[in-house]
């Protein structure tokens, strides 16, 4: 009975003083529960990164907020007489519509502030594939895919490429563990999550990096009008359908796959050596097991699509990096011509 009245008698004071001075303490207590909650929920966040979220007045400040909220309407009753107590009913209708009230105004007018807000946004960029054409033409701009399992051999035999012939080798997988690393990419954790379980990264992020790095190359080259063709070893991409239609959609049409074909046994072996010193995350034994699997049922369905265009020069990947490179070079040349 007693606390019944004594709550009565604090929602009076409340319903009396000015709106602005109830609705502060209210919302402090809000953004202070949200923030325990947040301090609670998030094992990273320390009190002190918590603090930083919203700034809780201090001790003292909190007592000085509460003193002069009080000391408002004390101020009240020592100058003018508290005004007589509502009727019962009355007091009653208050405790049960006001806070709606305030609620509804306050949601009608952020809606309408947000819905302001949208008209001014300026409209999203559109995404690549909406582009009609690809940002380079084959006139311009050779591009060769490289693939084979992981372990095939696919970087060893673009670095011999690279020395002989001046392609600029474009690594697919170096580039997500570059972005990976990056400090403010906002797909890191993704990327690391993809390449750890051997799944492939969603196709805009490979995508994009790929047309930057081209991008780049040519810039520092001198632009593509005029000067020599430039020329790309793909490598590791596209290794699912999906990649490989947008690429050719809106980067550059590809002009051919080299295909590194080796046994999984074989590959298995390279990359557990590899993983002696390589430090990648993926390559230990669970890792190699989920990229044989993702590459037989999602990147092998890419090279039979080249393979029924016509597009796919496949090298047998199983003898010594010299071979395979002499049968490399054999090939395209009959494919390409002399030189490439
Ligand atoms: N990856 C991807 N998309 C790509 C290329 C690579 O998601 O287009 C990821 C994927 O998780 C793959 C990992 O990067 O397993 C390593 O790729 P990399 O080409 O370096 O491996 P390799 O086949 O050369 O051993
Ligand atoms: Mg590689």
């Amino acid at each position: 009975m007693a606390a019944a009245a004594s709550g009565r008698q604090a929602w009076r004071q409340v319903m009396r003083a000015p709106a602005s001075s109830t609705q502060k303490p209210q919302l402090g207590r809000q953004s202070e529960q949200l923030l325990q909650r947040r301090a609670a929920s998030s094992s990273s966040s320390s009190p002190a990164a918590a603090h930083s979220i919203i700034q809780r007045p201090t001790a003292p400040a909190q007592q000085q907020q509460q003193r002069s909220y009080s000391s408002s309407s004390q101020s009240n009753n020592s100058s003018t007489p508290p005004p007589p107590p509502p009727p019962r009913g009355k007091d009653k209708n208050n405790l049960k519509f006001w806070p709606f009230l305030v609620v509804i105004a306050l949601g009608s007018s952020s809606y309408i502030l947000l819905v302001n807000r949208r008209k001014e946004m300026p409209a999203v960029p559109p995404p690549v594939s909406s582009k009609t054409s690809p940002t380079f033409s084959p006139d311009d701009v050779t591009v060769l895919f490289v693939l084979g399992g992981p372990g095939a051999g696919k970087g060893t035999q673009c670095a011999r490429l690279v020395k002989d012939f001046g392609f600029t080798h474009l690594s697919a997988g170096d580039l997500l563990r570059a972005e990976q690393t990056r400090e403010g990419s906002e797909f890191g954790a993704l990327i690391r999550d993809c390449i750890k379980d051997g799944s492939i990264v969603p196709m805009e992020v490979t995508v994009q990096l790929l047309e930057n790095a081209m991008k780049d190359t040519i810039a520092t080259s001198g632009g593509v009008s005029g000067g020599a063709k430039a020329r790309f070893l793909i490598d590791g991409f596209p290794r699912k359908m999906d990649q490989a239609l947008k690429f050719e959609e809106a980067v550059c049409l590809a002009r051919l796959v080299l295909f590194f074909d080796c046994p999984e046994d074989e590959m298995e072996r390279r990359l557990l050596e590899r993983g002696k010193t390589s430090g990648r995350s993926d390559d230990n034994a669970d890792s190699i097991r989920k990229r044989f699997r993702t590459f037989v049922e999602t990147s092998m369905p890419v090279v039979d699509h080249y393979e029924k265009e016509g597009r796919v020069v496949k090298v047998d990947a199983t003898p010594t990096p010299d071979a395979v490179y002499r049968d490399t070079q054999a090939r395209l040349t009959k494919v390409l011509g002399d030189n490439f």
